[in-house]
């Protein structure tokens, strides 16, 4: 039997670079990003936060956001009240945010971006009566019944002098819920994940430790901040005292220069912002630069490689989720496996769960994760860590090779054709070699004959056309026969969300438009 709890532990020992300290779940999870905010302007070390062209250092932040939550507490918001956060990327996000914080509020956030229905869904499902919105979302969260707070009157009003409101004698606890994050829902209905202080620190402070951070960072990104990645650049920058810079929008170029200007040693980045900078020619070795991240979703090989060639380091990818944070990482000394995400970060015990997970050389099942950055269940939705061992079921695949975790795919987007199961991801690493093959995806399509057909949709390379059946062929040659597509979709993008991952439901919708193709076993 594979020896899952040994494997965690070698695992932590690997990102600490020796001992597992006894109180790690302490050092991982005390505190709050209130109080480490507050401690970067008192004691330091204190770097600063940059959103585009405005710079804060972490003293006029902590002084922004003590004003911001007497202003909070002023028009009447609570400890324990949801408000709904909907800004885009921007200066005011960052102070309303803190000040939402220190004021106690409950952070619901909503990409500013969202449908309408989108935003009535989660106002409806959290309870908020009152919003910060920028000014794109706030007639939407208006009419879904939100009080609107103008986030740039925060920041004005706010100012170092204070406001009116009185002191805040309150103050945010580790267990104290900070956030409450919804699942992105590219496969269902989006559940709300309520985050405390400590599950979000431990979730950045085990990579941090385990990147070999220092207050002299500068991470660089270009991720929004209304999600969990981006934040934790944010959030790494007040619990270490290191900078941060982030670019409200991606631009490769910008991003690039960004890296120089600021002379960058850490690039947080997403499959898709690599597959940009790539094709842009924007991927270089930035003498600066000492490491560069991938994750949110599946890095394909080819597209590992390709930076690593460019960029002469290879990325380091990791792996979490929304109710878990970051789990697991690629190390930082060692090698960094194509295809592989690497080992639990300190403080995460993760084992697999199905018939192949007790296998000595490859176990493979269910991806369950348990530790501080873990969350403690949905709130109004069932589900959350399982009553046997309080352990995560993530949904996700995964199979340990050479020491080392692999995703395979997500339990929910594995097509079954013929009575075989394939995950999507294994078909999509091998199309994405083909030349003519610039992005795809692949989903099952309903089937009378196979019960659902691998269904390839493409988006085809520049200066190439695309032949379904020649693509078939070059896929035969890597994939068992039952694995390869059964029909071939033109699109002229992939659907996605703002963390550039692929929507699914969207796929089957597109359907119409494919070609079918031959058989491969007839
Ligand atoms: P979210 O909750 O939106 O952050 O999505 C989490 C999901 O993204 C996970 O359950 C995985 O399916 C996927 N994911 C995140 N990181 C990776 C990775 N490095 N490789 C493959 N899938 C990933």
């Amino acid at each position: 039997m594979f020896d899952f709890p040994a494997w965690s532990r070698a695992g932590w020992a690997t990102h600490l670079g020796g001992d597992v300290p006894a109180d790690l779940a302490e050092r991982l999870s005390g505190s709050t990003l209130v109080a480490e905010l507050r401690q970067r302007s008192t004691a330091g070390p204190e770097g600063t936060i940059t959103i585009d062209e405005h710079r804060f250092t972490h003293t006029e932040l902590a002084l922004l956001m003590d004003s911001g939550a007497r202003h909070l507490a002023g028009v009447g918001i609570r400890p324990g009240e949801a408000v709904v956060l909907s800004v885009p990327t921007s200066p005011e996000l960052v102070v309303a945010y803190f000040s939402l914080l220190a004021a106690g509020a409950e952070i619901v956030l909503v990409n500013p971006a969202a449908t309408p229905d989108e935003i009535r869904f989660v106002v409806g499902d959290s309870g908020a009566r009152r919003g910060v919105a920028g000014r794109s979302s706030a007639p939407v969260c208006s009419a879904a019944g939100l009080d609107v707070i103008d986030p740039g009157r925060l920041m004005v009003e706010a100012g170092p002098a204070g406001l009116a409101g009185g002191d805040i004698q309150w103050r945010p606890r580790s267990t104290t819920v900070a956030l409450v994050a919804y699942t992105s829902g590219t496969t269902g209905r989006p559940k709300a994940v309520p985050l405390t202080h400590a599950h979000i620190q431990a979730s950045i402070r085990g990579a941090m430790w385990a990147w070999r951070w220092s207050p002299s960072d500068v991470v660089v990104h270009a991720l929004p901040l209304f999600h969990q990645h981006g934040l934790s650049a944010v959030h790494a920058s007040a619990l270490s005292g290191c900078s941060v810079v982030v670019r409200s929008r991606f631009d490769p170029a910008d991003l690039s220069a960004a890296i120089d200007t600021h002379r960058a040693t850490v690039l947080f980045a997403v499959p898709s912002i690599w597959h940009r900078m790539l094709e842009a020619g924007e991927v270089r070795p930035w003498p600066s630069l000492r490491l560069a991240t991938s994750g949110s979703a599946a890095l394909a090989p080819d597209v590992f490689t390709a930076i690593e060639k460019n960029l002469g380091m290879a990325p380091l990818e990791r792996y979490g989720t929304t109710e878990s944070g970051l789990d697991v990482s690629n190390p930082y000394e060692g090698p960094r496996r194509p295809g592989h995400v690497g080992l639990p970060l300190p403080g995460v015990d993760l084992r697999l769960d199905g018939p192949n997970a007790g296998d000595p050389e490859r176990p493979e099942g269910e991806i369950l994760l348990r530790g501080p950055q873990v969350f403690d269940g949905y709130r109004g939705s069932p589900g959350g860590p399982d009553d046997t061992g309080g352990w995560f079921h993530t949904g996700d695949v995964g199979r340990i090779e050479d020491g080392s975790l692999r995703i395979v795919g997500r339990i929910k987007e594995m097509i079954t054709t013929g009575g075989l199961n394939v995950y999507p991801a294994e078909v999509e690493n091998v199309l994405a070699t083909h030349p003519a093959v610039a992005e795809v995806a692949v989903a099952g399509v309903p089937s009378d004959r196979w019960g659902e057909e691998v269904t390839a949709f493409v988006v085809v390379a520049e200066g190439h056309e695309l032949d379904p059946a020649e693509l078939l062929v070059a896929a035969r040659e890597r994939l068992s026969a039952y694995k390869c597509p059964k029909a071939v979709v033109e699109i002229e993008a992939l659907p996605v969300n703002a963390m550039g991952k692929v929507i699914r439901s969207r796929l089957s919708r597109l359907v119409d438009q494919g070609r079918d193709l031959p058989d491969p076993r007839e």
